[in-house]
């Protein structure tokens, strides 16, 4: 029980399984920000296997800009979904494949090796984040989203079905217990 004057326990996410049926990989629309190792990585596995990444254009990686950060970011292209939220443009990263998925991921897969060895942190963790100190649980309100702008753009995960808090779904480590496993090795 709470008494008077002790912090209220901290609501924990609860999260839907991913179903790239049911979102259409929107977590894809904006592509991906990339770790400077991870920009040698691409090139190198772009480079050596241009019969999977044949869908490539030649700046697949360009100089991305987000709320004044800059970095280094995988291109977009145009696609139209069947829903999406508003504030999200109908845009998606050049390394989908034409069903939603990933070709960094489908590399890795095919090759037997594990499938996230090519793909980027921030993708294959989302919707969780980290930071200097560690994992960070993703956000259960619009308000606590980092990507909330206010109106003109309230909010990225909270916004997306994997990463929007659902009363019935399982609470966040246990949705998300591959990837809080793979981040802790
Ligand atoms: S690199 Fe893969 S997972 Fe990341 S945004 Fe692009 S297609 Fe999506």
């Amino acid at each position: 029980m709470t008494t008077a004057g002790e912090a209220k326990p901290r609501k924990h996410t609860k999260l839907y399984y991913c179903d790239i049926n049911v979102c259409e990989g929107i977590c894809c629309s904006d592509g991906a920000f990339l770790l400077d190792e991870e920009v040698r990585l691409i090139h190198k596995v772009v480079k050596k296997h241009p019969e999977h990444f044949a869908m490539l254009p030649k700046d697949y990686i360009i100089a991305g800009e987000w709320e004044g950060e800059t970095g280094p970011q995988t291109n977009t292209r145009k696609h139209v979904y069947r829903d999406k939220p508003e504030h999200f443009k109908n845009t998606r990263c050049v390394f989908t494949e034409a069903d939603g998925k990933c070709s960094l991921q489908t590399l890795a897969v095919k090759q037997g090796v594990h499938k996230w060895k090519y793909k980027p942190m921030g993708c294959w963790l989302f919707p969780l984040s980290s930071d200097e100190v560690g994992l960070v649980p993703p956000p259960r309100t619009r308000r606590e989203d980092p990507n909330n702008l206010g109106k003109r753009y309230p909010g990225f995960s909270t916004s997306t079905p994997c990463g929007k808090h659902a009363e019935k779904g399982k609470v966040w480590w246990i949705a998300l217990k591959e990837e809080v496993t793979e981040y802790r090795k």
